[in-house]
């Protein structure tokens, strides 16, 4: 039975979250990166939104080239606790769809779905469904690749932007590769491709075709590397990361509301519901944090790292409803309120060891 991988990669995130929280900066060019100054500022881009694209801006360009591109482009700077809010909010759906989870960035995520689907057009069916529910829970578009391993999965997943999906069938990996740039395979940075481009061999079908001594010969251990990945041969499994875990509860009221003591046992409900996850899963917390959304959709998160850790819901109720407590000072009327549980780790570490011993 070959393997079934997704490659989950949000769409523009930064600028797509900015977007969100800012519902009039929709449709238009948003460059999220270092201040412009008219030209004069240093730094560079973050992120651009797909309108920005338009323009000819990137990610990694000096941030005066673009503005000399589109001046009337919406320049912001990068806030990052709102988009690590909205990746957490992000990979808790993922691993609600899948227990096999490796975050790769803030915004991309492979899973593994061998066990959830039997073949590629029940993968196709899981991926629609996995984007219908980043798109109605969180406002946002990715695009997700579908192979027989992560390689091909990640490179299909880029394959058609935004809001794509893109399926590559079991066998079809070496034929979906040979059309691209040798740039689009993963690993290759300009350094290599620059070499590879003086050797003639201009798509990934090409390199696939060079002898596997020769690349060994021209690059090392890494001609090892590309023949394999360019003939789409990748063995390798998920890494799941645990610190990168967490647990996030969201809930947009029917109605904004000024009630604070509805708005305090919702957050009290979901802490309580987090830590049953916890003890279940026999891990603890160390940073509990919330997220306030208002009426005009600005969002603020507050976090707070805990002495100890924990999995003890009172500690975690009293935590968030404390962070909780300045925004109430605020005269908005409140849309959405959420809890994070973050630096999950397992429950008795020293204990565990020792058990291994026996
Ligand atoms: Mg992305």
């Amino acid at each position: 039975m070959p393997r079934i991988i997704l490659h989950v990669d949000m769409d523009a995130f930064f600028a797509s979250v900015e977007q969100r929280e800012h519902p009039e900066w929709k449709g238009l060019p948003v460059v999220v990166g270092a201040d412009p100054k008219l030209g004069k500022g240093r730094g560079v881009v973050a992120t651009a939104s797909y309108e920005a694209r338009k323009f000819g801006i990137h990610s990694a360009m000096p941030i005066s080239r673009a503005y000399k591109l589109c001046t009337t482009a919406i320049f912001t700077r990068p806030n990052f606790p709102l988009y690590l809010s909205a990746s957490g909010a992000v990979m808790d759906i993922l691993r609600k769809f899948s227990g096999k989870v490796e975050q790769v960035s803030i915004d991309e995520a492979y899973l593994d779905i061998s066990n959830k689907a039997s073949d590629m057009n029940e993968a196709a069916k899981f991926a629609a469904a996995i984007k219908n529910e980043i798109l109605e829970k969180e406002q946002l578009t990715c695009s997700i690749g579908a192979a027989s391993n992560k390689l091909v999965a990640k490179t299909a997943s880029d394959f058609r932007k935004p809001d794509g999906l893109t399926v590559v069938e079991p066998g079809n990996e070496k034929a979906f590769l040979a059309p691209l740039p040798v740039r689009k395979l993963l690993g290759v940075g300009p350094k290599t491709e620059m070499v590879l481009e003086e050797l003639e061999i201009n798509t990934i079908g090409e390199l696939a075709g060079v002898p596997v001594d020769l690349l060994i010969q021209q690059f090392g251990k890494m001609g090892l590397y590309l023949h394999e990945a360019a003939n789409g041969i990748d063995e390798s499994d998920l890494e799941e990361t645990y610190e990168a875990k967490s647990i996030n509860r969201n809930l947009t009221f029917e109605h904004d509301t000024r009630d604070n003591t509805l708005v305090l046992q919702v957050i009290e409900e979901m802490s309580r519901d987090a830590c049953e996850l916890l003890q279940e899963d026999k891990s603890t917390c160390r940073t509990v944090g919330i997220k306030v959304r208002f009426e005009d959709f600005e969002t603020h998160t507050k976090e707070k790292t805990l002495a100890e850790p924990t999995n003890d819901p009172t500690t975690v109720q009293n935590t968030t409803k404390g962070l909780m407590q300045p925004f109430f000072a605020d005269k908005r009327k409140i849309r959405l309120v959420g809890i994070r549980l973050a630096h999950l780790q397992p429950q008795d570490n020293r204990q565990k060891r020792v058990q291994e011993y026996i």
